[in-house]
Formats: structure tokens, C-alpha cells, sequence
């Protein structure tokens, strides 16, 4: 009886997929002005399923653009149309006029307005109908279709899923590129829980369109600065501290360290990880005091969910195993609360 009751699951979940991606199919029957947006400090699933969609809706013979809220790293700055794209903090004029003009909005990749600040207020302003397509736990309620699914290794499975359900034979190797590096970084190179076997066919798919992982890996995870690595090398030999028992770690980040150090937006990424690989390291933490506010990047491995954790303590979210968030504290009163946190937690971390 479970079996049929877990199959009857199975099925009507199916068929609520496909339901959702036909009436996203249906919207686009017309030919209309589109705007694609995603977050602010836009990563590789961000720019990637942004610019796979957008290059998708463009070969279906619609009026695309691709808003950014801000800038993102050089190594992301190869994809098909990248040039495209226009920067919100840039040409604020020139999107708050188009804004004007837009059908459709389609955000990805996060699930909050309030996640992309000014960007955010036009958009709950406008009268376009607005798309959601995302993995983030817990959406906000502000779109008029959604496709979301925590379950999804990156957005750009979700994207992928639907404009193969939409016309598979538009999806050419410059999508396919675009939607390899959004899987690519957001699975941790296929490392993470999230990377199930579906994600792997869809993998086979791409490389059979002519992807070459082998450049995009060079791409992504061979370009970095001598002032980058630099400061990675600064950070984890001078900064890094373990706390909880050795079940956790922490660097933090001045805006010295950072000026010290010449460094340029992206230098930062990354560099959690390295205080997750610690053996015994359960959960990590990179603390960057910027000028406006301290920003928190929040790792684990297992059970702990640091999701939860920023959504408690540091006004964020994310994933399970991937979140962030912020305070608006000087620095060292936004170090002793991420402490007195983390002791609270300490026990969950053992395991
Ligand atoms: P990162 O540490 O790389 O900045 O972010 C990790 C994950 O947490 C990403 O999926 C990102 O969307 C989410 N995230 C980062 N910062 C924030 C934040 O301030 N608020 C929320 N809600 N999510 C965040
Ligand atoms: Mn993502």
C-alpha cells in the first residue's frame, strides 16, 4: 500500500511539473518584451541560467534583456551574450525606463524582491507578469507563475528543464555551456547531495550539444589573479580560526585585509570552502566587513542546516548546505553575536 501510495506521490508531482511548464510554455506563445533578472554579486548559476534563457527566448524570436542588479566576476564573463547584459547599479535610468515597456519578468535564482534591493521595489511595482524559477528555500509570494524546486542541483537544471520541454532542438552549445557552468559551480564541480542522477543525463545531454568541460573548467576554476590566490593564501595562513571544538571554522575578513591585499569583486569566493575541507570541520564561515554592512557566508556538510542558521541569527538564507546573510553591526559586535550563535549550535555539530 506505501509503494502506491508513494507512486500516486510520484505521479501527481509529475504531472504539477509539467502543468507549471506548460503554462510558462503558454505565456510565451506570444511573442513579447522580456526582462531576465537574478541576484545581487550574480554567481554561476545566476549568470548561467540567466544567459541560457535569455539566448533560448531569443532564438524563439522574442525582445530579451538580461538586468543584473550588479557586477560579477571576469571568469563568468565568456558566456554567449555576455555582453548583453546591462547592470542595474550602472544604467539605473535606463532599466527603470524599460521597466516600463516589459511583458514578462523572469526572476532566477533567488525568490525574494528584497534579495535584489532597488531592482527589487521596481519590479513588485511593475504590472509585467512575473516568472519565478528557483531552488531557494521558502519562496516569497511574488510571482504570477513559479517553477521552483528545492530539490534542483541549480537553477539552471530547472531552466534547462523547461526549455527542453518548451523546444529541445533550440538548445544549441552556446545554451548548452550556459546551463553546464550554472550546474557546473553550483554542485561544487557535481560534489553536493543535490547532484542526483538526473543532473548527470542532463550532464550527457549538454556534451553531446559540444560542450567541452574541459575549457570551462579551465575557465572557471583556473583563472583566478595572482592577487586572488594571494589573498586566499593570506587568508588561511593568517585568518582562519576553529572554533567549537574543532567541529567549525571562521576567517574574517577586514576591509584592510581586502585593501591590503588589492582586492576586486570575486576575490572572496571560494575561500569558504577551504575552511570546510578542515577534517572534522562541520560548518564554516567567511566574514567580510564591507562599508555598508558585515556579510556572512555560511557552509556545512551533513545534517546542520545552515539555511536555518542565517535565517536566524543574520537576516539571510539559502540552502541547506549554503547560505549567507548580514548584519548591519560595526565588526566586532557582529563577530561577538556570530559567536555567542555558533555556541548555541555547538552540540549539532557533532557528528
Ligand atoms: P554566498 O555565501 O555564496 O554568498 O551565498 C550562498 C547561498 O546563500 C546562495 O545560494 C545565496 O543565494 C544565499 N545567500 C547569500 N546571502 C544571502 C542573504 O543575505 N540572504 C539570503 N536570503 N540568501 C543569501
Ligand atoms: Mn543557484
Amino acid at each position: 500500500l506505501e509503494l502506491i501510495f508513494s507512486f500516486r506521490f510520484i505521479l501527481s508531482s509529475f504531472a504539477n511539473t509539467i502543468k507549471k511548464m506548460k503554462e510558462i510554455k503558454d505565456l510565451l506563445s506570444l511573442k513579447s518584451k522580456i526582462l531576465i533578472t537574478t541576484h545581487v554579486n550574480p554567481d554561476g548559476d545566476a549568470i548561467g541560467s540567466s544567459l541560457a534563457l535569455y539566448n533560448f527566448l531569443i532564438k524563439m524570436g522574442h525582445d530579451v534583456t538580461v538586468v543584473v542588479p550588479n557586477d560579477y566576476p571576469d571568469f563568468l564573463k565568456w558566456m554567449k551574450s555576455d555582453d548583453k547584459i546591462i547592470n542595474f547599479s550602472e544604467k539605473t535610468d535606463y532599466v527603470k525606463k524599460l521597466l516600463n515597456k516589459i511583458d514578462i519578468i523572469f526572476c532566477l535564482d533567488f525568490n525574494n524582491l528584497k534579495r535584489i534591493n532597488e531592482l527589487g521595489d521596481l519590479i513588485q511595482l511593475s504590472n509585467s507578469k512575473k516568472v519565478l524559477i528557483d531552488h531557494h528555500l521558502n519562496p516569497d509570494n511574488f510571482y504570477d507563475y513559479k517553477y521552483h524546486n528545492v530539490d534542483a542541483s541549480a537553477t539552471a537544471e530547472l531552466v534547462y528543464d523547461l526549455i527542453s520541454f518548451i523546444d529541445e532542438n533550440l538548445i544549441d552549445k552556446d545554451i548548452s555551456d550556459c546551463i553546464y557552468t550554472g550546474i557546473l559551480t553550483d554542485t561544487g564541480s557535481f560534489r553536493f547531495a543535490s547532484t542526483s542522477s538526473k543532473v548527470h543525463r542532463i550532464i550527457a545531454k549538454l556534451l553531446d550539444k559540444g560542450v567541452r568541460s574541459d575549457n570551462i573548467g579551465k575557465i572557471i576554476y583556473e583563472s583566478n589573479s595572482f592577487d586572488k590566490l594571494k589573498l586566499l593564501g593570506y587568508s588561511l595562513s593568517k585568518k582562519l580560526e576553529i572554533i567549537c571544538g574543532g567541529r567549525a571554522a571562521y576567517i574574517v575578513l577586514t576591509r584592510k585585509d581586502l585593501s591590503d591585499n588589492n582586492y576586486k569583486k570575486g576575490d572572496t569566493e571560494g575561500i569558504v570552502n577551504y575552511a570546510l575541507s578542515i577534517a572534522g570541520v562541520n560548518m564554516a564561515t567567511l566574514i567580510i566587513e564591507t562599508k555598508e554592512r558585515i556579510k556572512f557566508s555560511f557552509r556545512s556538510s551533513g545534517d546542520f542546516s545552515v539555511n536555518h542558521f542565517a535565517n536566524s541569527y543574520f537576516n539571510g538564507g539559502g540552502h541547506k548546505n549554503a547560505a549567507g546573510g548580514s548584519l548591519e553591526n560595526k565588526l566586532s559586535v557582529a563577530l561577538d553575536k556570530f559567536l555567542e550563535s555558533m555556541s548555541k549550535h555547538t552540540k549539532e555539530l557533532n557528528y
